[in-house]
């Protein structure tokens, strides 16, 4: 087992690798920037280096200063959590150049996934269903507009090095596609710096479900069931839970076999998730590969006991997957909120500053993920994500009514949040039979913030 990590990240996923490092006996160093030098896992870590000013394009996004930390304090892996450098082959060869071992798959594995068009294509060769659209990188609008024609409308353009739902457009008529095409590479550009599109059928009223997978270097791979992430805005998730509740058994099980497939097609390593969107019909198509560790893998790990990141450092040290299929069984129902430091009543804009109280939910089946502290600062320069309160419970209805309690106890005062808004949406009745597609807080948000207000003023 390795001796010393890097953790090349910061917020919640640093304290929750931080942890698991120390419960397995193995050294920290963290690579954190001039801005996050007195943050919690700074005092956490066995050791911290400032890698940079508080810009993360100067910091955490930097290759040549991460793997330059990690060289200097002699770390033999680097874990890079989520987000800034997690899916960058290009960071994950320049490990492999220095003979730092990267926690997660190969950097060609990374290449080879981040191209969403070849991910596609590859996926489709190997019998995994795909969204309706184009076979490759279209040339221009005028091909996008031939096949939409084929498909037919409204279909979706996307950039194939999109990510974090940037680069995607969607067109209802034959009237929209040109400008569609037209934005979609104008921000693909400037956020990638690849302005190449792909086209798919926007799949009306969908649920985006996703499948956890595990594959070790010598070939066993697992999967550790479903999440339902649908609730999304702007194409960001705000609560996700498992199992997911619509899926009926058999779908299920075909679910997790194209997963499977997926990831036995690519003889995947390290911990991944194969992400598909269902229709109304019930029929799933995969939208793409994530090939690190999700924010909202608690929640798998709440129903199946699996260690994930404890998984990821194993698999990366060339040990054998602790589990195989048969021993995964799973348990109760989970949910994970995000609390983020942002006003849904002004479009969820972000509203970092200073914490002057802060108290978190605890007791049976509640566990939360975070890195403040009574008397911290949520930074302007980061993701407004602050903590995620994780609920685990024997039924939904259960894990719905425990969220609940979590959400009323949490206290955080001198910045806003979206507590309450998560709260009201735990007594929502689409949300409570299950019935919420990705569109669901485009169109019901607003209502749940004046339903807020009006109980407020009753009362
Ligand atoms: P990103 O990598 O930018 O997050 P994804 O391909 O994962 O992009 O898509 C982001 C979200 O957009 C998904 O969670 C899903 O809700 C929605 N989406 C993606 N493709 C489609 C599609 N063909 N039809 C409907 N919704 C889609």
């Amino acid at each position: 087992m390795f001796k010393r990590i890097l953790i090349a990240n910061r917020g919640e996923i640093a304290m929750r690798i931080l942890r698991c490092c120390q419960e397995m006996g193995i050294e920290t160093v963290l690579a954190c920037s001039a801005e996050d030098m007195d943050s919690l896992p700074a005092q956490f870590a066995t050791k911290r280096v400032c890698i940079g000013p508080p810009a993360a394009a100067k910091s955490y996004l930097n290759p040549e200063a991460v793997v330059q930390a990690a060289i200097s304090f002699q770390c033999e892996a680097v874990h890079p959590g989520y987000g800034f450098l997690s899916e960058n082959a290009d960071f994950a060869s320049l490990c492999e150049e220095h003979g730092i071992l990267f926690i997660g798959p190969s950097s060609e594995m990374i290449r080879m996934m981040g191209d969403k068009q070849s991910a596609r294509a590859l996926m489709k060769k190997h019998g995994v269903p795909v969204v309706p659209g184009s076979d490759g990188i279209l040339k221009d609008w005028k091909e996008a507009a031939e096949i939409a024609r084929k498909v037919g409308y409204p279909v979706l353009l996307k950039a194939t090095a999109g990510g974090g739902g940037r680069g995607m457009r969607t067109a209802y008529d034959e009237s929209e596609i040109q400008s569609a095409y037209e934005s979609a590479q104008a921000e693909a550009l400037s956020a990638f710096g690849d302005g190449s599109l792909y086209l798919e059928k926007l799949i009306l009223h969908p649920h985006h479900i996703e499948v956890q997978i595990l594959g070790d270097s010598r070939g066993h791979i697992v999967h550790l069931g479903e999440r339902d992430c649908s609730l999304q805005r702007r194409n960001q998730k705000l609560l996700e839970e498992a199992p997911a509740r619509i899926l009926k058994p058999r779908q299920r099980e075909a679910l997790h076999r194209a997963a499977l497939r997926a990831a036995k097609a690519v003889h995947y390593r390290s911990a991944g998730t194969v992400e598909f969107v269902l229709d109304r019909e019930g029929n799933f198509y995969f939208i793409e590969m994530n090939t690190r560790i999700q924010v909202e893998h608690p929640v798998t790990e709440m129903i199946t006991g699996v260690d994930l990141i404890r998984e990821q450092i194993r698999i990366a040290a060339g040990l054998e997957l602790s589990c195989r299929q048969s021993d995964i069984s799973f348990s109760g129902h989970a949910i994970e909120c995000r609390i983020n430091a942002e006003n849904p009543a002004k479009g969820f804009a972000p509203c970092p500053g200073d914490i002057s109280f802060l108290h978190f939910p605890a007791g049976k089946g509640v566990r939360v993920e975070s890195a403040l502290y009574n008397g911290s600062r949520v930074s302007p320069w980061y993701d407004s994500m602050i903590a995620k309160v994780i609920v685990h419970a024997p039924g939904r209805l259960e894990a719905i009514r425990k969220m609940r309690v979590a959400l009323e106890e949490m206290t955080v005062e001198g910045i806003d949040t979206n507590l309450e808004f998560l709260y009201l949406l735990m007594f929502n009745p689409d949300y409570l039979s299950g019935h919420v597609d990705t569109g669901f807080l485009e169109k019901d948000a607003e209502a749940i913030i004046r339903w807020g207000e009006e109980s407020r003023k009753k009362a």
